[in-house]
């Protein structure tokens, strides 16, 4: 390790020079109570920021040590950190000028959500703080202008640093209660298996956002208010009572006339997976962190998917026990995202019907009347939707907004009537005496195989991969896409990269054509859940812009990678 000294004497010797000379800072230097580490720099000005970190050791960090040992609280504290220190990091960002992206300073940005990134991380033992971020190092054109460079590093940055980074300059108040929400977080979640239910809705949360683009709550909403008889209380560890809407293990429906919220409850479910920040308005709206929305979305590339419980006896023959297409139809791909999110291990479908393939869901009596069961290759789910619960455990909260037939099936259901929740089961289960549904036996069904193995793609090479995230949308390998924006519960670019180093890692180490894909995931999620990202990054410093994504969608993520050998 270097003096600050020594790097204000490197940068006073590169001034004006090419800007390659800017690679000599490469290293760490004591800025006393932290270290400066300047871990790639980059090649042009025009070039991705260079990647410098921050490393304050935990006796200097002050942060209290009951504030970070159990991994919910720490992975709370280290968001809310990172949170702080950006904002101080945008007060002086572009504050230093120059061509290109000089004197830029950025650091993740962080959404409603609170995950494990890579750009802060605090250990778990000595307390020891790290963050990482870009800095565009400033030139003149093309020519180091290092004075600028030494404004940020010994002006801007000790100032957001001592601001934003040790435990005296915060409010203790305010850290404390972001741990203690974090750990109210988890042990809601704890309660749901406790309690049989598949998610919890606290009174008083604010569902809908402000608008479709933002993730910030709606001003004014209705506040959500659990219907008395679904009504559930927990006891806090920190907050203490609190009451809301437990919805139970099994088959719920959610009805309601158009535009009274209902897409909206789901929507709260499907992101009830991951915790939210204080304020947020869905703070204690937590869902079963197995939970995966299902969805139609054609167009996808399947690869030897098991679909054969819903689709079978296709007219061309096709084989739907090793279900393959380059393009999927609305029906095949909700089919094959209900197969794989099964094989991912999980415990609860949300659905929608406004993003469902109708065909997929049911059939209409009418409809069976006139074409046979056995001219019909599709076993809509309404046929599998009880099995699904009592052979596999999966419970299912469905959106229905036109179809009754479901009515016959759930055993809750929920109107959503302006906004505001009302339990309807008795009354609907009455009225759906009255019609009943043709007596209708699906085609009995052996369990969906599991056992496809994935190989490496052929072409792969470790040292000439490219890759890229197209913002929230997709991952670029070499020329490849793999499409997610329809994963809905992919929620930050970040999860994306961090799945794009994955696959990298996957490729060189773990598909090698004798494990299945379950073996796989379960070997990188191991891994991750031992050595955090970085475990999957084999560059010489760890990247700044990662953060965790769930089993769940690192399964999505496979799926959809069309060169992947199955
Ligand atoms: P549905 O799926 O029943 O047709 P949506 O959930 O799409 O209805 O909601 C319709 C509109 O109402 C959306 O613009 C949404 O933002 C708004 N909305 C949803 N819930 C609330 C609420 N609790 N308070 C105020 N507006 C809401
Ligand atoms: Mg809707």
């Amino acid at each position: 390790m270097q003096s600050q000294t020594e790097l204000r004497n490197i940068l006073q010797r590169i001034d004006h020079r090419g800007y390659p000379a800017y690679k000599d800072t490469r290293g760490s230097y004591d800025f006393r109570n932290y270290i400066l580490s300047i871990d790639h720099v980059q090649g042009d000005p025009f070039a991705s920021p260079s990647k410098v970190s921050v490393h304050v050791r935990g006796a200097a960090a002050g942060f209290p040590a009951d504030l970070y040992q159990m991994k919910c609280r720490r992975t709370a504290l280290e968001d809310y950190l990172l949170r702080q220190f950006g904002r101080e990091l945008e007060k002086v960002s572009f504050k230093a000028k120059g061509s290109g992206k000089s004197g830029l300073l950025s650091v993740s940005r962080c959404g409603q959500e609170v995950l494990e990134r890579t750009a802060c991380q605090l250990d778990e033992k000595s307390g020891d703080l790290v963050l990482r971020f870009e800095v565009g190092f400033p030139a003149n054109g093309r020519t180091v202008n290092s004075r600028e460079l030494e404004k940020i590093f010994f002006e801007f940055l000790p100032q957001c640093v001592s601001r934003s980074l040790f435990y005296k300059a915060l409010d203790a108040k305010t850290v404390k209660a972001v741990a203690d929400l974090a750990e109210d977080q988890e042990f809601i979640r704890s309660q749901l298996k406790e309690r049989g239910l598949v998610a919890f809705v606290a009174d008083g949360a604010v569902l809908p956002r402000e608008s479709g683009v933002s993730g910030r709550p709606m001003k004014g909403a209705v506040r959500f208010e659990s219907p008395a008889s679904l009504s559930v209380e927990l006891e806090l560890p920190h907050h203490g009572k609190l009451t809301g809407m437990g919805i139970r293990r099994g088959i719920t429906l959610i009805v309601g006339g158009g535009y009274h919220g209902k897409s909206t409850l789901l929507k709260a479910l499907e992101l009830g997976v991951y915790s939210h920040i204080s304020g947020d308005g869905r703070e204690y709206v937590i869902t079963d962190d197995t939970a995966v929305k299902i969805r139609a979305e054609d167009g996808r590339s399947i690869q030897k998917v098991d679909i054969s419980m819903f689709i079978s006896n296709l007219p061309n023959k096709k084989d739907t026990k090793k279900f393959c297409t380059e393009d999927a139809s609305g029906s095949t791909s909700q089919a094959a995202n209900v197969v794989e999110a099964m094989e991912a291990g999980t415990q609860a479908f949300l659905i929608d019907e406004d993003t469902s393939a109708t065909n997929f869901m049911i059939r209409d009596e009418l409809m069976q009347r006139v074409v046979n069961r056995e001219d019909e290759p599709i076993t809509p789910f309404i046929d599998r939707i009880e099995e699904l619960y009592r052979e596999y455990g999966i419970s299912t909260v469905l959106v229905a907004g036109s179809s009754g037939s479901y009515f016959h099936k759930a055993d809750c259901v929920i109107q959503m009537n302006q906004y505001r929740p009302v339990e309807i089961t008795e009354s609907a289960k009455a009225e759906a005496e009255r019609f009943p549904m043709p007596p209708s036996q699906p085609p009995r069904q052996t369990k969906p195989q599991f056992a496809r193995c994935v190989k490496a793609d052929r072409a792969f090479r470790e040292d000439r991969m490219k890759m890229k995230t197209m913002g929230r949308d997709g991952i670029s390998i070499n020329r490849d896409t793999i499409d997610v924006r329809y994963v809905e519960q992919l929620v930050d670019s970040e999860q994306l990269a961090a799945l794009g180093y994955l696959l990298k890692y996957a490729q060189c180490h773990v598909f090698d054509g004798k494990k299945t894909m379950g073996q796989a995931v379960d070997y990188l999620e191991k891994l991750l859940a031992e050595k955090g990202l970085a475990a999957i990054c084999e560059s010489s410093y760890l990247p700044c812009g990662l953060a965790m994504p769930r089993r769940q969608e690192i399964f999505a993520c496979v799926n959809r990678y069309r060169k992947l050998m199955i």
